[in-house]
């Protein structure tokens, strides 16, 4: 992957952002468990960091998706993992598909709003009895006149609590096989019969994550983001960005880790001498670098290859089987548990 001047000039104007608007607070934030979303996507959007790969004729700037990934590993410099999961899901999780294949109405109600930091979005597809297995998701609408009617509920919310809209994964196919049954539905929040409970969690406290219940929610038909029945095959196009995002937003993390292990180590004492004179320690640290350095790698490929138009479904999920992996294997190294843990 090569950067280019505007690579590194976004990258600056991330990094400033985190900085002065973003990190002074994050303590607070987390102890408060939310952060003022709409305050900051405001921010954002000003600077036009929440549509850096959406065209111009929608607000954004236009360039393509490598410069959103330079966007989403910059954001991993944030002193918590809640705040920027929630600024990844307004621009690479909730919005992908709304871009590529919502009608020009759809993305003036919607995506525009998004992009200008005036809205909230999130995505709802997980629901108490179906997570990975996309296709069990039961949310069902009934068609009535020009509306659907909509009946079900949502599970691990993020945005939830505070978003203005959803792009909502509902069966309205009832007679087609699961997977062709499924339309993604822009719902606006404030509809009647839509009610929200916070979920409260043992990390990343700052994101707020809501379930969701509808009860006979009313939209009208015409809010279907591209065909109705296509939205299963939209929704996994739509999980290749956000699987990249989270890819590159754990980046600085790992390498976080490993300088707060080194750190670590040389303060921390055992046996007569510091840790890090034991050359093991140096063996294990060798390795955790160069396997970071090899997911780095694995990771631009495939934005690379997503940039070029190719298939990189097998690439997106290996980064973020890989970069999940290792966040595991360094936590368990940085508290200093046994070396054989970490295998
Ligand atoms: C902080 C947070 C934020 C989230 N934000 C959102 C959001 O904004 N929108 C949204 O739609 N979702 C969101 N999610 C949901 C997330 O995408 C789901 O957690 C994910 O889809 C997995 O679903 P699940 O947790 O229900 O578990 P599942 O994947 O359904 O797994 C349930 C159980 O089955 C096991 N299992 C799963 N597959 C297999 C298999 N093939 N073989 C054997 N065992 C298996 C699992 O180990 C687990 O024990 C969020 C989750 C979290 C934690």
């Amino acid at each position: 992957m090569q950067f280019t001047a505007e690579h590194r000039q976004l990258r600056d104007t991330v990094a400033r952002f985190v900085t002065e608007e973003i990190n002074p607070h994050v303590k607070d934030w987390e102890a408060a468990e939310e952060f003022p979303s709409h305050d900051v996507f405001k921010k954002m959007g000003d600077l036009g960091l929440l549509g850096v790969k959406y065209p111009e004729e929608d607000g954004g700037l236009g360039l393509d998706f490598s410069y959103a990934m330079v966007v989403a590993e910059e954001l991993g410099k944030i002193d918590c993992g809640g705040v920027p999961m929630a600024i990844g899901v307004q621009t690479d999780m909730c919005t992908p598909a709304l871009a590529r294949f919502g009608s020009e109405d759809l993305r003036k109600e919607f995506l525009r709003p998004a992009i200008a930091g005036d809205a909230v979005g999130c995505i709802g597809v997980s629901e108490p009895g179906a997570g990975s297995d996309v296709a069990a998701t039961k949310t069902w609408a009934r068609i009535d006149g020009d509306d659907y009617v909509i009946n079900g509920q949502k599970m691990w919310i993020t945005n939830g609590m505070k978003a203005d809209w959803c792009c909502l994964l509902v069966n309205t196919e009832p007679d087609a096989a699961p997977h062709k049954a499924k339309s993604l539905v822009m719902v606006p929040m404030d509809s009647p019969g839509i009610t929200r409970q916070k979920i409260h969690k043992i990390g990343m406290n700052s994101s707020d994550t809501a379930q969701l219940f509808f009860d006979d929610v009313r939209v009208p038909r015409r809010n279907t983001v591209g065909k109705p029945g296509d939205g299963f095959r939209m929704q996994m196009m739509q999980f290749q960005e956000e699987r990249l995002w989270a890819a590159a937003n754990g980046l600085p993390s790992l390498d976080r880790m490993i300088d707060a292990t080194v750190e670590y180590c040389r303060q921390r004492g055992a046996f007569g001498k510091k840790l890090i004179e034991n050359q093991v320690i140096h063996f294990r640290l060798a390795e955790l670098r160069t396997e970071v350095e090899l997911f780095r790698s694995l990771v631009w490929r495939a934005v690379e290859d997503y940039v070029n138009g190719e298939d990189v479904t097998r690439l997106a999920s290996m980064a973020k089987l890989k970069g999940g992996r290792l966040s595991l294997s360094n936590d368990l190294f940085e508290r200093g548990q046994s070396f054989n843990d970490c295998d």
